[in-house]
């Protein structure tokens, strides 16, 4: 597993997003999430303690942002995204609105054909600050799960945080929003994960249908993840799953 080890990184070429520039809120030497999602591609979360993390000042990452803006501009590279991901959830960044107004400013002068993405794991969604300043740009929120076991198993909350409660706090968002969904089957300790079966699909999709989202993205594992015993669910059967968002008049998108 590795960690990305400055603020920014890339340009990248993403699946989903085109040439990425990634921004990454979180410190370089350890992830920090609110989840402990079973694929994640940073490994295990080994904390989730906000008040202890060093987390960079918006300054210093208002400034690194320019530098490798005014950098791409002079070597004529165009870049699709402004991309906020990392070491962990970037909404949990305690000046996590400044900085999302810092970036549009930022976007708006060097490349303002480019959108601003944040890929985020929607639990930081009781706080409408960090709602309102989703909304102003490109928000791409997790949701892996129709049931509360399948929640807990797949995406292991560190805190008390349930799937009803995300659930709610996405249609905070009143359909503009994109919902990025990992399905994924296997084992840990003796218990069976399978977000693709027939009735966690049926509860997910009735999610889905609730939140009302502009689009919804739907992968599976690209690279290993951290628990080895986890399959990668194939494009045919993610194209079927497809089909059903597709029944609910939904946009989606097979990665
Ligand atoms: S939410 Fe993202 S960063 Fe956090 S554990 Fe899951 S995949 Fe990793």
């Amino acid at each position: 597993m590795t960690l990305f080890d400055s603020i920014i990184f890339g340009p990248v070429h993403s699946r989903r997003l085109g040439v990425s520039l990634g921004i990454n809120l979180l410190p370089t030497t350890v992830k920090i999430c609110t989840f402990n999602c079973i694929y994640c591609e940073c490994g295990w979360t080994e904390t989730s303690d906000i008040k202890k993390a060093q987390f960079y000042p918006a300054s210093e990452i208002r400034a690194s942002l320019e530098k490798s803006l005014i950098y791409l501009n002079q070597q004529h590279i165009a870049i699709d995204s402004i991309t906020f991901a990392g070491n962990g959830e970037p909404t949990i960044h305690p000046q996590f609105t400044e900085i999302i107004d810092d970036t549009i400013k930022l976007r708006d002068t060097y490349t303002p054909q480019s959108k601003i993405s944040v890929l985020s794991n929607s639990t930081m969604l009781s706080k409408d600050t960090i709602v309102e300043a989703l909304k102003k740009v490109n928000n791409i929120m997790k949701l892996d799960a129709g049931s509360e076991r399948m929640f807990q198993l797949i995406n292991k909350p560190k805190n008390s945080i349930t799937l009803k409660e995300i659930v709610e706090n996405l249609k905070k968002f009143k359909g503009k929003l994109i919902i990025q969904s990992m399905f994924v089957r296997g084992e840990m300790q003796g218990e069976i994960i399978d977000n693709t079966e027939e009735t966690e699909i049926k509860a997910w999709l009735s999610h889905i249908q609730a939140i009302n989202p502009a689009g919804v993205m739907i992968y599976s594992l690209d690279r290993r993840p951290p628990l080895a015993k986890l399959e990668k669910i194939s494009e045919e059967e993610l194209q079927l799953i497809a089909d059903k968002v597709r029944q609910l008049n939904i946009k989606v998108n097979v990665y």
